[in-house]
């Protein structure tokens, strides 16, 4: 493959590797998260019970201290029915005692319901104060038993992030965009690995998403420095170590070589028709520049390619 599909496929691996860890450390940390959510939401349910019940406290302070104000008056107006000139004027206070007595009586009747309140409030409040004591002691021990090994796992983070910026670096700009928006979109597998599935047959298929792939993929990955795209999922393809023309090639059949044109010297490596061409190229006698040319033209894009780095 040419330099700038190596380096897509170093940074793939770094890449890989980085997202790993990255996975293994929000896996590591999740429970501690989950842990602290509770906590959190106990306090803020605490923090709310707590509040009400001041509110009903409040409110029975206050309907306590208007009962005892009538009940004042209620005491007064009794004295006074005691010194009433006439019975006119006692019938007179005796109502309005009465009619008081009603009021006190509806109030008495809400202050029951406010004190009422404030005993399930401090019931409810003390109940959270204790859940959330024992979630917090629970959080405090997990964040102590697992923070060595997040500490770890995160310095494994910061080493593997070295050599993958490194590998980032060395791709051409126009690669590293078209990888971060692959990356983006497939969860980090922007490369896709061709492979074949039947060693007696020559024929590719995207690793990824099992899509037929033109028979000279190979060979465009394999002398060319160009991105070649799966035409179904769009991930940038790459020859993996264990298909080395050796094995992609089947060598029942064996096919004259192509002649070079002489438009191909000198730029890329020579067009190739399928991966048996790429073997022959590769061995010492090749025949290549005995045979007739037959340039055979390229066989129409399904995969579509960029040029690699102007
Ligand atoms: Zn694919």
């Amino acid at each position: 493959m040419g330099p700038t599909n190596v380096a897509l496929v170093k940074l793939f691996q770094a890449d890989q590797q980085l997202r790993a860890a990255q996975a293994e450390l929000d896996a590591a940390s999740k429970n501690v998260r989950v842990q602290k959510r509770r906590v959190d939401d106990l306090t803020e349910r605490h923090r709310l019970a707590q509040s009400t019940l001041m509110e009903n406290k409040s409110q029975a302070n206050n309907v306590e201290l208007d009962l005892k104000t009538r009940d004042e008056h209620i005491e007064k107006l009794r004295s006074q029915q005691q010194n009433a000139k006439n019975n006119k004027e006692y019938q007179t206070f005796l109502i309005e005692i009465n009619t008081e007595k009603v009021d006190k009586s509806k109030i008495e009747d809400e202050l029951m319901k406010y004190m009422e309140q404030v005993e399930t409030g401090q019931k409810e409040v003390a109940d959270l104060s204790t859940q959330l004591q024992v979630e917090q002691a629970k959080l405090t021990t997990m964040q102590q038993e697992s923070g060595a090994k997040l500490a770890g796992l995160q310095e494994e983070i910061d080493a593997l992030r070295v050599p993958r910026d490194e590998a980032y670096n060395a791709v051409p700009a126009k690669a590293r965009d078209m990888f971060e928006r692959l990356a983006e979109r497939h969860e980090g597998e922007a490369l896709s690995a061709i492979s074949k599935p039947d060693r007696r047959r020559e024929e590719y298929i995207c690793s990824a998403c099992n899509m037929d792939l033109v028979i000279d993929v190979y060979n465009k990955l394999h002398s060319r420095d160009e991105l070649v795209f799966c035409p179904n999922c769009r991930r940038i393809l790459y020859i993996p170590e264990d298909l080395p023309p050796e094995a992609a090639v089947h060598k029942k059949k064996p096919v004259k070589a192509k002649k070079i044109p002489d438009s191909e010297i000198g730029a890329a490596a020579p067009r190739q028709q399928s991966a048996v061409d790429v073997l022959n190229s590769l061995q010492p006698d090749s025949p290549d520049e005995a045979s007739e040319s037959s340039d055979v033209p390229e066989s129409s894009d399904s995969t579509a390619h960029s040029s690699p780095q102007n």
